[in-house]
């Protein structure tokens, strides 16, 4: 593969490699997430010039989940701007788990940032849209130009989480209570719920994070989804506090930003270069898939992606 510098040999061999780890646990506090087959696995890579590599079973759809969180926040900046944005959520690492339910800052009373949980369901309420109908819509219109296709909401999924979801139906009504979240706080959640539950597979979200590799442009369309300024901001938090309570962690051995859904999802930025996906839905404590922890660490220290290494 020409930007990458990988090859369908490589990735075949960690393909092999890695799809007899076996620990981890699937999902299982939504409740529909834990039918998952846990012995899926599929790794995509699509580089900056759109040319795709896949391995395992990438076209098998799962739903984003938290893979989400750094487009949506990427499309309300382009619809109302940084200012706006940060007036509502903030850009400070939690150190917490996704859903930690202090995750207010004290002063401003805003999330901390918009890749956990309250920043997530803070960014919901900002989707343009006159009703709950249009929301969705432009919600989903927006991830099918990334993907290039119509993409759709998985019910099942969203119905369950919003069935048991009380722990982000009290974090966002404690919003509300600030004034962070303003409007029915059932209708944003039902839009946050929904976009965790979009379906895409394993290429799809190679191509979603090549986009931002490739400065908001998506290398096979063409389209520029999200300036440049923008794709800083997505960048700079999925470093920074895309991992969760293991960001530091991350950051400090793989170099990347990243971003990762308890569905077993995992997305990773190679600014310049390309995106890779992982799909296994074995998780492990803080909610990262073990193999995509595993196989994203393996391919970027072995093509020395991190980008804080001097190139050259
Ligand atoms: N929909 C999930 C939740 O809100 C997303 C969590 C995740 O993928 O990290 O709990």
């Amino acid at each position: 593969m020409l930007g990458s510098g990988l090859s369908n040999e490589y990735l075949t061999q960690i393909f092999d490699q890695y799809k007899d780890l076996k620990y981890g646990e699937v999902a299982s506090y939504i409740p529909e997430l834990k039918k998952a087959k846990p012995s899926h696995f599929a790794i995509s890579v699509v580089d900056c010039q759109g040319q795709i590599l896949s391995v395992g079973e990438s076209e098998l759809e799962v739903t984003l989940q938290s893979v989400s969180k750094p487009f949506s926040y990427g499309f309300v900046l382009e619809e109302l701007g940084i200012e706006e944005v940060h007036h509502k959520v903030g850009v400070e690492p939690t150190g917490e788990a996704f859903n930690s339910i202090i995750e207010l800052e004290e002063s401003s009373h805003r999330p901390f940032n918009p890749m956990i949980n309250s920043g997530a369901i803070a960014i919901s309420s900002m989707i343009p849209g006159a009703s709950d109908a249009q929301k969705l819509q432009s919600l989903t219109e927006f991830f099918g130009t990334l993907v290039d296709r119509t993409v759709h909401v998985d019910n099942t999924v969203f119905l369950s989480e919003k069935k048991t979801g009380d722990r982000n139906r009290a974090i966002a009504y404690l919003m509300k209570n600030f004034g962070i979240l303003s409007g029915d706080v059932e209708s944003i959640l039902d839009l946050y719920f929904q976009q965790c539950s979009i379906l895409m597979n394993t290429e799809d979200m190679a191509f979603m994070a090549a986009t931002l590799a490739n400065g908001g442009v998506q290398p096979k369309t063409g389209k520029n989804i999200f300036k440049a300024e923008h794709v800083k901001c997505c960048l700079s938090l999925m470093l920074t506090c895309g991992m969760y309570d293991s960001a530091g962690r991350w950051a400090f051995e793989v170099g990347l930003p990243a971003k990762s859904g308890v569905s077993g999802a995992i997305i990773a930025v190679v600014p310049g270069v390309c995106g890779i996906a992982v799909t296994s839905p074995l998780l492990d404590e803080h909610g990262h898939s073990c193999r995509g922890l595993e196989v994203i660490k393996k391919i970027a220290g072995d093509h020395n992606f991190n980008i804080f290494n001097p190139r050259g």
